[in-house]
């Protein structure tokens, strides 16, 4: 079984962080997938990033390497964000494709109820959107929003180990329960 792990976006991506900017969104995403990695080779699955590091992957990227491997599941990790300044707009989603096979809803569904119960945020739900690397995957994809980096409380928690450790104790428990429960 392959699972694929995607940090959201690059450690110098424009934009993507916190309104003080003491946050960026790679490092908490970063952070997670190095996490998540380390809970599932635990549980004997084989875990590819579809990230690096030092760049910004491009989206067309990742999903062609997810998709030559051959892969079970693509999980691409995020933190969200209302506009660019400080508001009250929280809680955690979870996304599959618009047209998303049966098999990406239910792992959406076991990630959301896994983090909601895990974390404690707000649910604000199993989403549809037309994500590229929900699109253009051939396998099982989500894609995660952990909370939000233009909440106070929220960007506190996201750069928390304890809040990082929890989201990713709580992804590789929903994808295990998708692998070993049976996916249908
Ligand atoms: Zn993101």
């Amino acid at each position: 079984m392959k699972i694929i792990i995607d940090a959201g976006h690059g450690p110098e991506t424009a934009g993507k962080r916190s309104p003080d900017g003491v946050l960026r969104e790679f490092h908490f995403n970063s952070a997670v997938a190095n996490l998540v990695k380390h809970y599932l080779i635990e549980e004997g699955l084989s875990i590819f990033f579809a990230h690096d590091e030092r760049k910004d992957v491009p989206l067309s990227e990742r999903t062609a390497y997810a998709n030559n491997l051959n892969a079970d599941a693509f999980i691409s990790i995020h933190a969200n964000a209302h506009g660019s300044d400080w508001n009250q707009a929280n809680g955690i989603e979870t996304y599959a494709y618009s047209a998303a096979r049966q098999e990406s809803l239910v792992l959406a569904a076991l990630v959301q109820q896994s983090l909601i119960t895990a974390c404690k945020r707000a649910d604000r739900g199993v989403k549809k959107a037309d994500f590229a690397v929900l699109r253009d995957t051939r396998m099982a994809a989500v894609l995660i929003e952990c909370g939000f980096m233009t909440n106070r409380e929220e960007a506190a928690l996201l750069r928390d180990k304890a809040y990082q450790q929890q989201c990713a104790k709580a992804i590789s428990f929903a994808i295990t329960a998708w692998v070993y429960q049976g996916k249908k």
